[in-house]
């Protein structure tokens, strides 16, 4: 029976290549993929996996309101019946997105594997991924560790960065200049404490030690 896997990690976890590279082991079995990536992500070009190290390959745009079984119907018929429907960006699917992978799992008998983020830079689920970790048979995590050059820690959270800065909120999804970094929970958190402390701390004559006092405060409650 085929089944349905979310395979989730934090940003620069390697998810993309990771995808890149079923698709090769798939085709070199004389297999044929179907790729799919949310037409949301615009930072390769609608319809273009790529990954930090260079690869990159064509991909379907699929929107939140597409019916996904009639996109694979449609790109699956001038070809043999695909072994494996691949997803990338998967956090961007709607929950109706989801539902339709369900049915092409459960009624096409086609294994769909989906990659993406688990949550956003506020810790908060991203609809589709919620829906995945609802209905997926298979949960994997991709590992990255975390981004602090001192830590060895796992990286399990999304911090978004303006300036140098983790900001602590704003819009879940912006396409824009804004950068990410991948951190361990601790580090995440005590970014966001620093954030926190900083924005009282209008005063620019404000002595550091305070500063630090504050922090260290603020992170033992
Ligand atoms: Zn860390």
């Amino acid at each position: 029976m085929a089944q349905l896997f979310f395979k989730y990690g934090t940003m620069n976890s390697g998810k993309s290549i990771e995808l890149l590279k079923t698709a090769h082991n798939y085709r070199e079995q004389g297999k044929e993929v179907i790729i799919m990536t949310s037409a949301l992500d615009t930072r390769d070009g609608v319809g273009t996996v790529a990954s930090r190290i260079g690869l990159s390959e064509d991909a379907i745009a699929i929107n939140a309101d597409d019916n996904l079984v009639d996109v694979i119907y449609k790109n699956a018929q001038d070809k043999d019946k695909p072994s494996c429907v691949l997803v990338d960006e998967a956090q961007f699917l709607s929950k109706s997105n989801v539902h339709d992978l369900c049915r092409i799992v459960d009624y096409y008998n086609m294994p769909v594997i989906c990659y993406g983020l688990k949550t956003d830079f506020r810790g908060e689920l991203f609809e589709g991924s919620e829906a995945l970790l609802k209905y997926a048979d298979k949960l994997e995590e991709i590992k990255t560790v975390c981004a602090n050059p001192t830590c060895q820690r796992k990286a399990t959270m999304n911090a978004r960065l303006v300036d140098g800065k983790q900001v602590t909120d704003g819009e879940q999804v912006i396409i824009g200049d804004e950068e990410y970094t991948s951190l361990c929970r601790f580090h995440w958190k005590l970014g966001r404490l620093k954030t926190a402390v900083m924005k009282d701390v209008d005063n620019k004559n404000t002595p550091v030690e305070e500063i630090v006092g504050r922090i260290a405060k603020a992170s033992s409650k």
